[in-house]
């Protein structure tokens, strides 16, 4: 009996702290594969809790390692202390900005239909509220969606928008079939972005337009402070693109790149004019120039992509 005792006493005592063991030791030996080269060289980039950001010496993908459960971003997106309040604001944005946002968008389908021109068929995926469909299908476009989030994508269905709640795998959509796949500001919150944009090229007729927008890890303001980047956000955004890497996943998941650009952020504030305010003392005009130049060296705060599904 007195035996019996003790191997209990190891199973609930000692084998959870040897697991607990393991499993930081796992974290400390470093991360796994580069989700868009493969390169197992890593290097850490900033230690921080409850996970480190490390940097792929090959492709210079930043990414945290280890990644969060399914469960931690269940509850992440789908409660008042999480991800809800911060995307509240996009809708309040969008209600008392609706020039601005709609200027953003109008820029956006500009370029598109500049590369195919009479295309109908639009596809967000992680579209939030629906607000860039919304504008689509003012336009005269035919819209869907997909989102993650419960709430938002309700709030969407109620605008009378046809939009699936769940992941972009789980989608019921078909295959070859969108002239227009969107993705704003949704590839650096997935577990597996790679996984993501194949399954975004799936959606997308060949010869079809892909334009995807994420936040910028060559931007000034990252290279600036990445610690202070109010981008830098767990557990939201999991990974950081810049210009290099995005070119060499899309190539990867059958897309060929027509243009990548930079600019402004998507929220009121621009982070770039606050950083050159304080520490460069520029006026308004010098500010500007120096913003212009900025976005010309792929600098800006988001980094955009249009890319054509490769037949
Ligand atoms: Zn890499």
């Amino acid at each position: 009996m007195k035996g019996l005792l003790a191997k209990l006493r190891m199973v609930h005592f000692v084998l959870p702290s040897l697991f607990e063991r393991i499993r930081k030791f796992a974290s400390c030996a470093g991360p796994g594969r580069c989700n868009v080269c493969d390169s197992k060289s890593a290097t850490l980039f900033l230690n921080r809790l409850p996970a480190a950001l490390y940097r792929c010496e090959e492709c210079g993908l930043i990414f945290f390692s280890p990644l969060p459960s399914k469960k931690v971003l269940e509850d992440f997106y789908s409660s008042e202390e999480g991800y809800l309040p911060s995307i509240r604001e996009t809708l309040d944005v969008y209600k008392t900005h609706y020039t601005a946002r709609a200027a953003r968008y109008e820029n956006f389908m500009d370029r598109i239909l500049k590369q195919a021109p009479g295309s109908k068929s639009v596809l967000d995926v992680g579209c939030g509220y629906g607000l860039f469909l919304l504008y689509c299908r003012e336009k005269g476009f035919d819209t869907w969606g997909i989102e993650i989030s419960k709430q938002t994508s309700a709030w969407a269905r109620e605008q009378q928008l046809d939009v699936f709640t769940g992941s972009v795998h789980e989608a019921p959509f078909d295959n070859n079939y969108f002239d227009i796949v969107t993705s704003f500001h949704c590839l650096e919150h997935a577990l597996d972005p790679q996984a993501e944009l194949l399954k975004m090229a799936s959606f997308c007729r060949k010869g079809g337009i892909l334009l995807v927008a994420v936040p910028n890890a060559f931007s000034f303001a990252a290279e600036y402070s990445f610690a202070s980047w109010p981008w830098n956000s767990w557990p939201n955004h999991l990974y950081y693109f810049s210009p290099r890497n995005l070119k060499i996943v899309l190539a990867k998941t059958g897309f060929e790149v027509l243009e990548i650009y930079s600019q402004a952020g998507d929220s009121d504030v621009n982070i770039d004019t606050g950083i050159l305010g304080r520490i460069l003392k520029l006026d308004a005009e010098e500010r500007d120039e120096v913003l212009k130049l900025l976005y010309e060296l792929n600098k800006g705060q988001e980094l955009v992509v249009l890319a054509r599904r490769r037949g």
